[in-house]
């Protein structure tokens, strides 16, 4: 039986890993059943942004009429947004060439799957034979997620679009007329956002309350309300049955409240309800490994399957499926494999950004799970109208689309999470990524509050890494955005904190 020192399944983060392998001359094998770059290179992030920019300047132009800007929109060249957008997928091609080349490297385009301990075989993609079984001393499992279809009744008999086959197959040569998107995540609200700025007549139907449900409930809202000024939203509706007469889709509704029954029609369906496994492709249980009841494959900190030297990265561990989380995965993955000392991952930071209009970023914990794990915490509050560059912008106080700024700080100060939603927010989001890695060292808080300490004294006190305090004592840049971020702990208030003395931390404007 044929044998590698390492077998990396899927080509998204795993080539970072592969190329180490590489590097050290081990011999190695990649397989790979789509496209080399897997799904953020050819039919996730990289893909979508190149949709989604367009429409956001399209959005941004239209806001630019509240300060004194009229701009007509003349053409929108859907050949040109889609030939730049392809130009980046097809790199795959090139990516798969230089790979073919390389000497200590078998590629595979086909799908893997264990047929029992550390062996694989692979079914070749174009001539569907089998190749293996073969073994891995060492294997990495970056196989990623596929679209997760809901039981909808009639599913099977239509067709649908879902990301995966969009930027395939399914991809359209013209603007839908009317498309409805099943699911209100991620996914579903950039799509959401790109079809109803192009003129289709989008319908949103999630069956949760409100939009984007994994960010605070104001951020969601304030999505919503500029959603619905250019598509139907539809909360707490679930998706019950599907039929196609004369080349429209007509769809059941169930509210889940009331369960009043409802029908809606379109041209065509998006499903963006979630991402699943590919571990049952893969059939990993042949090889001993555990995967949870989501069928997510079962990793520790440092990133090891169950199966001695069978590691597991990116989507297909089911946590936080970005592609800067698996990259940052591999890093840690790296090591683990090539070095003796492990290094343990930290999910304490991992940001991410929602490129809807308005955008929206977030790093760490909401105000509700901060409560839920037990911290005592301070909120503050700040909208983008409060700073005379989101007056510039054309944010008035009181305004439907004004920005907001959230940040979630415990008693010590350190910082729990930040979120925020409005122009640059991925941007704004980001030092706290940075602030939140710098190495937090305070004592516990409790034991200060035992010794009858109170807030400012713990800040003199503490360490600075991981708390608010280097923005606190920064200038920052007049009159810039960051002004909402970092004007915003001069709001601080207490949510569930007993404060024993007024202190003085407000913050000189
Ligand atoms: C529409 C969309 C937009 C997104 N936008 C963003 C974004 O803006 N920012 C962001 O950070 N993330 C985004 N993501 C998520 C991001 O794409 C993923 O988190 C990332 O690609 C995961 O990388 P990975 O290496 O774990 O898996 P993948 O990149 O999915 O790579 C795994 C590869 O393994 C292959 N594979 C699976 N099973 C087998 C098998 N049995 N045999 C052989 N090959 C197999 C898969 O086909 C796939 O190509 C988006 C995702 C989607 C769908």
């Amino acid at each position: 039986m044929k044998k590698y020192d390492l077998i990396v399944i899927g080509s998204g983060a795993g080539l970072n890993i592969l190329n180490t392998g590489l590097q050290r001359g081990l011999k190695c094998a990649l397989i790979e059943n789509i496209k080399i770059g897997g799904t953020c290179l050819t039919r996730g992030c990289i893909p979508s942004k190149i949709l989604i920019y367009p429409a956001d300047i399209i959005r941004e132009a239209k806001h630019a009429e509240k300060i004194g800007v009229n701009l007509e929109l003349k053409d929108l060249n859907w050949k040109l947004i889609s030939e730049r957008m392809w130009s980046q997928i097809n790199e795959e091609k090139e990516m798969q060439n230089g790979l073919s080349q390389i000497e200590n490297l078998d590629l595979y385009m086909g799908t893997a799957e264990f047929t029992g301990n550390y062996e694989i075989q692979v079914k070749i993609n174009d001539n569907n034979k089998i190749i293996g079984p073969f073994k891995g001393d060492k294997i990495v499992i970056a196989s990623g997620a596929r679209a997760l279809i809901p039981p909808i009744k009639g599913i099977d008999e239509v067709d649908y679009i879902t990301s995966d086959n969009f930027f395939g197959d399914k991809f359209p040569k013209k603007l839908w007329k009317s498309l409805i998107i099943i699911g209100g995540g991620i996914i579903a609200a950039e799509f959401a956002h790109t079809f109803s700025t192009y003129g289709t007549d989008v319908t949103i139907v999630e069956m949760l309350p409100r939009l984007v449900y994994t960010e605070e409930p104001e951020i969601s809202e304030i999505l919503e309300k500029e959603f619905r000024k250019h598509m139907k939203v539809y909360l707490n509706k679930k998706a019950i049955s599907v039929k196609a007469k004369d080349k429209i889709k007509i769809i059941e509704l169930e509210d889940i409240n009331s369960g009043e029954i409802t029908e809606i029609s379109a041209e065509e369906i998006l499903i963006a309800t979630g991402r699943r496994s590919n571990a049952d492709i893969l059939k990993v249980e042949r090889t001993g490994i555990e995967t949870d009841s989501r069928g997510w494959i079962k990793t520790n900190e440092f990133l090891e399957t169950n199966v001695n030297n069978i590691w597991c990265i990116g989507d297909a561990n089911g946590l936080y499926q970005f592609r800067h989380k698996a990259n940052a995965e591999t890093q840690i993955c790296r090591n683990n494999i090539f070095n003796h000392k492990k290094q343990a991952i930290d999910y304490t930071a991992v940001p991410w950004a929602i490129f809807t209009y308005p955008q929206i970023g977030h790093v760490g914990m909401t105000e509700k799970e901060a409560i839920d794990k037990g911290n005592k915490i301070l909120v503050a509050k700040h909208k983008y109208s409060s700073v005379a560059k989101g007056f510039a912008m054309g944010y008035n106080e009181g305004d439907e689309d004004d920005g907001l700024v959230k940040l979630i700080i415990d008693q010590s100060y350190r910082i729990l999470g930040a979120h925020v939603v409005g122009a640059h927010a991925a941007v704004l989001v980001q030092p706290f990524v940075y602030l939140m890695n710098s190495g937090y060292a305070c004592p516990p808080p409790e034991d200060m509050i035992q010794k009858g300490d109170i807030i400012p004294k713990i800040a003199r006190t503490c360490p600075e890494g991981g708390s608010f305090l280097p923005i606190y004592r920064s200038m920052i840049i007049h009159p810039s955005l960051n002004e909402v971020t970092g004007w915003a702990i001069g709001n601080l208030r207490p949510v569930n904190i007993e404060i024993k003395h007024e202190h003085d931390d407000k913050h000189q404007h």
